[in-house]
């Protein structure tokens, strides 16, 4: 007869907030702290470490406190940053881009840092957005363990749905240390990625126009 384990975990809490998939996000309190700082102990032991030695006393704690700044993306719905739109714009109906948007994420494979820049631009029809609002977009998604073709296309979405722009183009550059630092050890490697929308996807004039602004290749 099998034993049964006693169920000492509950059921992940549920938030409302939704990601950029439509999702519903998982409440990250459903771990408590307490039991987060222990998951770094485990690893420091596992590791060869003494995490009761002076140095390493605070670690968990202070990775944990990390790991909150790394993965607020979670808690927030990048929507809301979008909502708020101008619609006074003269008449202005020419692309918006915004580039070099850094950003650190983590590959969702090894949690190992990808760091790299976002370059997005939209074609708008009649509602513009803070460009301050776009980096914010960009921000939520990397606060959360990527994928960065995931990202990409998330980022482009989201402004499509939220705008509902003529198009949207959004291109990430960006180095992942999992590979540059372990694995094959490829250093100065860095992986492009895109996501045309619309007619940034249907008209090359557009796709070309957004290119030429973002001039990625001279730019080491
Ligand atoms: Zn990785």
């Amino acid at each position: 007869m099998a034993v049964q384990r006693k169920r000492t975990q509950q059921k992940p809490k549920r938030l409302a907030a939704r990601n950029g998939n439509g999702k519903a996000v998982v409440e990250r309190n459903s771990v408590g702290r307490h039991a987060a700082e222990d998951a770094v102990r485990t690893l420091l032991r596992w590791a060869g470490e003494d995490p009761a030695r002076e140095g390493l006393i605070d670690t968990p704690k202070r990775v944990v406190d990390a790991y909150l700044d790394w993965y607020s993306g979670y808690a927030i719905d990048p929507r809301e940053y979008l909502g708020r739109t101008f619609e006074e714009t003269a008449g202005y109906d020419e692309m918006v881009v915004l580039r070099d948007i850094e950003f650190e994420s983590h590959c969702e494979h090894h949690m190992a840092p990808i760091i790299g820049r976002a370059h997005v631009g939209y074609l708008p029809t009649g509602k513009v957005v803070g460009i301050s609002k776009l980096a914010r977009v960009v921000d939520v998604f990397a606060r959360r363990f990527q994928v960065q073709e995931k990202m990409t296309a998330e980022i482009a979405r989201c402004i499509d749905e939220v705008l509902q722009p003529a198009g949207v183009g959004v291109v990430i550059e960006a180095v992942h240390e999992c590979m540059t630092t372990r694995g094959v050890h490829k250093r100065g490697v860095s992986m492009i990625t895109s996501k045309m929308l619309g007619s940034f996807r249907s008209d090359a004039r557009t796709r070309n126009e957004f290119l030429t602004f973002i001039d990625i290749r001279d730019r080491r």
